[in-house]
């Protein structure tokens, strides 16, 4: 098969410049880079893309080329001596440091749990279990997942690397490519005897209880750190850990608001105008307020200590008590014939000094007329 248009290849124009070459480059390594690309003949294309780059990118070898074309870049002698192909471009697309040995330690991972929790239980808090599927170690092989009595054994065709080279020779020299041992799936290992009780993984899956201290005043998605209870660590070492999130229902009539509790209490007409003493409930308790006569609807009171504990220990918040005034919607007869009265009587008149001046200038607006 005769060898493309190194132009062609990299779809460009004979006077594309260094830049738009670079550009291009990139585009299509990244399109048939054997390791990510889809293509059909990927690593086929990608070889093919590397050569006409490592050609037009160098002033030198493109005038040569320009001048004798391939057969005149080949004579020449340019390239030549050993080059790893796919390393650097792997780097360049991937970060370095990619691969990395099978056989060292590594931490197990976290695992996160959601913990749902009563209004009232994130404020006091409580002691509790929790019941999750967690990977831990095999009992049986403690880890290495080969059968009591043996060992895995260093895989002889990566010699315990993980990684196969497959090198390829080119116009340019020898290509190394890196890859992850199919041997060994890229463990560095192989088990000829498999431990039965985890087929060779060296973890099982099991219902694991964990103790899990909740702290009064969490609040709703919050979490809590369980050191080292994550999944186990690999080749020795040290566990993951474990995250509990916390999900706090809602409360029928109690609100939260950081380490503040609000709470609506509806009173009525007469309770407002008049006063009176009520019983208001909190998280801790039933606790009574006085309402002065005049209260208007909307009004706050503020019970200091009856919120949420601080969860870090900064003291406690309050509750928040907001009045509501309830207009009665249901009348007996009686009670209109009383209200019409109170509604003629002049001395009491039903709209309070603070807010006649508003009433007054409405009156007057409607006398212009
Ligand atoms: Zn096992
Ligand atoms: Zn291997």
């Amino acid at each position: 098969m005769s060898k493309r248009d190194y132009y062609d290849v990299l779809e460009i124009d004979r006077n594309a410049s260094k830049d738009d070459i670079k550009k291009a480059y990139r585009k299509l390594a990244r399109k048939y880079h054997p390791d990510v690309s889809k293509e059909e003949n990927a690593e086929e294309k990608f070889k093919e893309v590397k050569e006409a780059y490592e050609i037009l990118n160098d002033d030198q070898k493109r005038a040569q080329y320009d001048q004798f074309g391939h057969a005149g870049a080949q004579s020449q002698g340019f390239g030549g001596g050993d080059f790893s192909g796919f390393g650097d471009i792997f780097d360049m697309f991937f970060g370095g440091g990619a691969r990395r040995d099978p056989n060292a330690p590594r931490q197990g991972n976290d695992l996160q749990y959601t913990l749902h929790l009563k209004f009232e239980e994130a404020i006091f808090g409580k002691e509790t279990e929790i019941s999750l599927p967690k990977e831990e170690e095999c009992d049986t092989c403690h880890g290495s997942g080969a059968k009591p009595g043996t060992r895995p054994e260093t895989c002889s065709h990566c010699n315990g690397s993980g990684q196969l080279n497959t090198e390829q020779n080119t116009p340019f020299g020898r290509v190394v490519n890196r890859r992850a041992c199919h041997y060994c799936q890229g463990t560095g290992k192989i088990i000829k005897d498999k431990c039965t009780t985890c087929d060779g993984v060296g973890r099982v899956n099991k219902q694991t209880k964990v103790k899990v201290s909740i702290p009064a005043g969490i609040d709703d998605g919050q979490q809590i750190r369980i050191g080292g209870k994550g999944e186990p660590g690999i080749n020795g070492g040290p566990p993951g850990d474990l995250f509990v999130v916390v999900q706090v229902a809602p409360h029928e009539f109690f609100h939260r608001e950081g380490d503040h509790i609000y709470v609506e209490m509806p009173i009525t007409f007469a309770q407002a105008a008049l006063g009176d003493e009520v019983e208001v409930p909190t998280v801790h308790g039933k606790v009574s307020i006085k309402i002065p006569a005049g209260t208007q609807t909307g009004k706050t009171f503020r019970l200091r200590g009856k919120g949420a504990p601080n969860v870090r220990g900064y003291g406690q918040g309050d509750q928040r008590v907001k009045v509501r005034v309830v207009t009665p919607t249901k009348l007996t007869s009686r009670q209109k014939e009383l209200l019409r009265e109170f509604n003629q009587t002049e001395d009491n008149a039903p709209i309070s000094e603070d807010d006649d001046s508003l009433f007054k200038r409405f009156k007057k607006a409607f006398k212009g007329d």
